[in-house]
């Protein structure tokens, strides 16, 4: 019916792709509880707890994310995800700092070696999103934020260990890197002859899945490692259309996709929530992979989940869910060869 010429859906498709390009989306962020809270028409009431929480850990959600939250709902899902309270001031015996004694294994900075076969790299400092109830709250990324040089030393570690066959970029969210780093990095590996798999844990591609854009999937496209992408997705509600696109984005790129979650009170802690998560992902073309319990991280607390309620609801999943949209419910216990599953 209408015939655009040519040139001039040229000119438009590149002004379009910066306007809302990722970079410019986390940037525009909210990064204030005062702002979050006029966003999402929140009772003003809940400010000083809010102030409390983001002293401790700062706020940060952008708007691809904030999309999905109902507002004026405290108990939003989503929400309850990114609302600092003054809770995290609680520290309840047990809650510590470095849950995951992670300091431990890091025999090269930004490089976690814990389990046969893989090696975690740290491979950017920052995320798109602040969980609250995020276990690297209060890792010390400044120590762990590797120079060129320093990239260069974990390099050789994983040249040097015939035995590791797969790297699995971390953060922070690795995805928070720039392209021409990652492309980079990915290109150091795929140098490495007994490295096989690349894996990604990010959570990117559902806080900002314009994150999913060309200059991405050229390196992801050309690597010759096998992809593995581990989304992190804690609630059916945090994949909207946008999310399922990048989804279908990375699997062309041949990425197999798993979703891993966070078992967490008032967010997901009912059968009918993990269902629903379940089903969403599948529609996504996402497995579930690991439901964790909540990791003991000082801050956290109130998004606990006692164990014997976790096995129940797993329980109760199984018998609506087909095997293979399970996830296995899983606890990190430092000095451990893999996690634990509970
Ligand atoms: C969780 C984790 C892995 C990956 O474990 P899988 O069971 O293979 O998913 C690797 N290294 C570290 C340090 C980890 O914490
Ligand atoms: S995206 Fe992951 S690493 Fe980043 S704050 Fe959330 S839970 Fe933590």
């Amino acid at each position: 019916m209408i015939t655009r010429s040519p040139a001039k859906v040229q000119t438009a498709t590149p002004l379009l792709a910066t306007d809302n390009s990722w970079q410019r989306q986390l940037s525009q962020a909210i990064r204030s509880p005062e702002a979050l809270c006029r966003r999402l028409d929140l009772d003003p009431a809940c400010l000083p707890g809010a102030a409390q929480g983001h002293a401790l850990f700062e706020v940060c959600v952008p708007e691809a994310y904030l999309a999905r939250i109902v507002p004026g709902d405290p108990h939003d899902p989503l929400l309850r995800q990114v609302l600092p309270l003054a809770a995290e001031a609680e520290t309840p015996a047990g809650f510590v700092s470095d849950p995951l004694a992670e300091a431990a294994h890091t025999p090269r900075r930004g490089l976690i070696h814990k389990y046969a076969g893989r090696v975690l790299l740290i491979a950017s400092p920052t995320c798109a999103i602040n969980c609250r109830y995020c276990f690297r709250r209060h890792f010390p990324y400044d120590a762990n934020a590797p120079s060129r040089a320093q990239w260069q030393q974990s390099l050789d570690y994983l040249r040097d260990d015939t035995s590791i066959h797969e790297a699995i970029l971390s953060g922070g969210d690795p995805l928070a890197a720039s392209d021409r780093q990652l492309a980079w990095l990915v290109g150091e590996l795929e140098a490495i002859p007994h490295l096989r798999r690349l894996r990604i844990h990010t959570r990117l591609p559902v806080v900002i899945p314009e994150r999913i854009d060309a200059a991405l999937l050229d390196w992801l496209a050309a690597s010759r490692l096998q992809k593995v992408v581990v989304l992190h997705i804690n609630h059916a509600n945090e994949i909207d259309s946008s999310v399922v696109a990048a989804c279908e984005r990375l699997k062309r790129a041949s990425a197999t996709l798993l979703s891993q979650s966070v078992l967490l009170r008032g967010v997901n802690d009912s059968v009918d929530a993990q269902a629903a998560l379940s089903e969403r992902l599948f529609e996504a073309g996402v497995l579930p992979y690991y439901l964790h319990v909540l990791d003991p991280v000082a801050g956290a607390a109130h998004f606990d989940v006692p164990d014997e309620e976790a096995r129940e609801l797993v329980a109760g999943l199984r018998e609506i869910l087909p095997g293979f949209l399970m996830p296995r419910l899983v606890r990190e216990i430092p000095g451990e060869a893999s996690k634990t599953p509970l």
